[in-house]
């Protein structure tokens, strides 16, 4: 998806012209793929622009530099000033949200412990990430024949940029097969995840996701839908599925802050329940849907004004 042109890029403590993000061709990271970041997004709220969970994702971004052994050099409080400071200056109230820690230009080696680290801070405005039709509608999705990662070769806690790799294969296989979006299976063969997204299940009046051993990133926008389908009387666990588990659900749909709450109308072109979205999945897609924008009172800490 093209990117659409702001203003400014906040790197390092300050906010530079959009054209002048840049950085040396040996840059570190630009190499062998160590590297962490977030994907938010910032809502028209009517107090202006409100950032989705914005602390739960500087949070989970200082987890995965921990994972990685990369020292962020600003504090949490530091990135989540730094990332309201970037959505104002470039005068935005809806916009996805890109901070992104790696390792600078100086070093080169397999070695990362003595490399500087680098942030940097974009935004801009960004649709629907897999379609208005597949809001409202569904996507088709297909198991990939890429495996997600095993824990002992990459961290599924962590969400790394070289990692992406894997997500990437799935996503190009998938489209050039006629689908929408993959699902990944773990090594074990237990579903996972999307490329990009969590992924829920509903069946026998139960909703359940896959757990981090699974393999799969443990997503915001699937704790935010956790806490919504419980608010909404919906029992809901973590639990390992199998593919035939998607084939039977009665309703499943996947979730992440680009993608928001996507109904699945089928895999591997076996229809989910009767093909269209159903009414559990709609409930939820709509709940999430006003809490992101402060509409909904219980859930209005989560959106963090900037
Ligand atoms: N899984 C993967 C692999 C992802 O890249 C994402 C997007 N960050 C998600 C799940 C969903 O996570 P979140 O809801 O925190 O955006």
């Amino acid at each position: 998806m093209p990117i659409t042109k702001t203003d400014y890029i906040w790197m390092d403590g300050e906010l530079v012209n959009w054209d002048d993000a840049n950085v040396h061709v040996l840059t570190h990271s630009l190499h062998y793929g160590c590297g962490v970041f977030e994907g938010i997004r910032a809502y028209a709220t009517d107090q202006g622009a409100g950032v989705f969970r914005l602390t739960d994702h500087v949070n989970r971004l200082f987890d995965s530099a921990k994972i990685f052994m990369m020292e962020i050099p600003f504090s949490r409080a530091q990135l989540v000033d730094a990332v309201k400071q970037t959505v104002k200056a470039n005068n935005l109230t809806e916009c996805y949200i890109r901070p992104l820690v790696y390792l600078g230009y100086g070093e080169m080696g397999l070695l990362t412990l003595n490399s500087e680290v680098k942030v940097s801070i974009a935004v801009w405005p960004w649709g629907a990430y897999l379609g208005e039709e597949g809001l409202e509608k569904g996507v088709r999705v297909k198991i990939s024949s890429w495996q997600r990662h095993d824990p002992n070769a990459m961290p599924p806690a962590a969400k790394g940029t070289g990692m992406y790799i894997n997500s990437s294969m799935a996503k190009a296989e998938a489209l050039k097969c006629g689908y929408d979006e993959a699902v990944l299976l773990s090594p074990q063969g237990y579903v996972s995840e999307c490329t990009g997204e969590n992924i829920f299940v509903f069946r026998n009046d139960r909703l359940v996701t896959p757990p981090v051993s699974a393999g799969a990133l443990q997503g915001i926008t699937q704790a935010s839908v956790m806490a919504i389908a419980r608010d909404l009387g919906v029992e809901v666990e973590w639990a390992n599925l199998l593919r035939s588990d998607l084939y039977l659900a009665d309703e499943a749909f996947l979730c992440g802050t680009a993608a928001e709450v996507v109904p699945i109308g089928s895999v591997d072109d076996r229809q989910v329940g009767d093909g269209t979205p159903g009414p559990v999945t709609r409930k939820i897609q709509e709940t999430y849907k006003a809490a992101v924008r402060g509409h909904v009172d219980r859930y209005r800490p989560w959106v963090e004004h900037v």
